[in-house]
């Protein structure tokens, strides 16, 4: 489903509620990264959740929006409604369902990576016109640009639109023994990378702060950054700062199977997510990334 564009916030939120509804009061929401959140109360006793970018960042919400409809669309896990996108006044906005969210209920972890298997195990080709990996759109991960043109290899997408993007970017970053070492790395890959035997939709920024529970106390994902790739990706994410509960890992791969030497192709995957944390919040992340490449290289 495409979502609505509006030129206006009020209209958007007419066209959820109808005309005579308006909104009384915007509340702060904190712990995102990227955006400004607010729940809007309205005049009608609901609630909407809207975030809100620059005018120049329009862009980031298109894509969030096709991200989460992309996951809807796999019927694994629940993502929040999208009611529209827009432009006003100066800014671009997201407007969706708000979630009233409640403490995790028992099991949610294990949920949490069933369903993830199920998302990771569904059908891709409804993504992709032609090719493999990738998706018909770019989109971002947090602030940075992600190139999606699709590939029929897996290991190919992962040097060409993952990892060579972000070092082109760092390079102001490496000395020349880095930069011989990175190119090299991506010369190699096929030493360290597998093709999946079957490709998965990946929420692509799987952190702890972009899933939640919702109001029964069940997993939710938001603020996705979609690509369809290997599910290793995925699962490499959560662990980059710090891991999920053990359950839910347990859950994950006895729903999805394991493929033997997981744990060394690992941070492989995430020298994506850390030099693109480079590249957008500076040199902090410079002995991680460097330490990195020398491994693998
Ligand atoms: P950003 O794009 O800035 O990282 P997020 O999508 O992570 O923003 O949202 C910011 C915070 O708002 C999240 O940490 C989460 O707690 C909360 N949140 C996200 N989506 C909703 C929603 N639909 N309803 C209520 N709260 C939400």
């Amino acid at each position: 489903m495409k979502s609505l564009f509006f030129n206006s916030l009020k209209e958007a939120v007419s066209q959820v509620y109808g005309k005579d509804v308006a909104i009384e009061k915007k509340q702060t929401v904190h712990g995102g990264d990227a955006n400004d959140a607010y729940k809007l109360f309205l005049s009608n006793g609901e609630a909407l959740f809207l975030k809100v970018n620059t005018i120049s960042n329009a862009d980031f919400f298109r894509a969030e929006a096709e991200g989460i409809d992309a996951i809807r669309a796999t019927h694994a896990i629940r993502v929040p409604q999208i009611h529209a996108i827009g432009t006003d006044n100066g800014y671009s906005f997201l407007l969706m369902e708000y979630i009233d969210r409640a403490g995790a209920r028992p099991g949610f972890w294990e949920k949490l990576g069933e369903n993830l298997a199920v998302m990771h195990k569904s059908d891709t080709a409804i993504f992709l016109n032609n090719g493999k990996y990738g998706l018909e759109n770019d989109n971002y991960i947090g602030a940075g640009k992600q190139k999606n043109i699709p590939k029929t290899s897996w290991i190919e997408f992962f040097s060409e639109c993952r990892l060579r993007p972000q070092f082109e970017l760092a390079a102001g970053y490496f000395d020349s023994t880095i930069i011989r070492k990175a190119n090299s790395l991506l010369d190699n890959l096929d030493r360290f990378l597998y093709e999946p035997e079957k490709p998965s939709l990946l929420h692509g920024d799987l952190w702890s702060g972009n899933f939640m529970s919702d109001e029964n106390g069940q997993p939710m994902l938001i603020d996705p950054a979609v690509y369809v790739g290997c599910n290793e990706a995925d699962i490499a994410m959560t662990e980059l700062f710090g891991g999920f509960d053990s359950r839910f890992y347990m859950a994950y791969f006895a729903a999805m199977g394991a493929v033997p030497g997981y744990e060394e192709r690992r941070d492989l995957y995430n020298l994506y997510h850390l030099t693109n944390h480079l590249n957008l919040f500076g040199s902090a992340y410079l002995s991680a990334v460097v330490r990195t490449i020398e491994r693998y290289s």
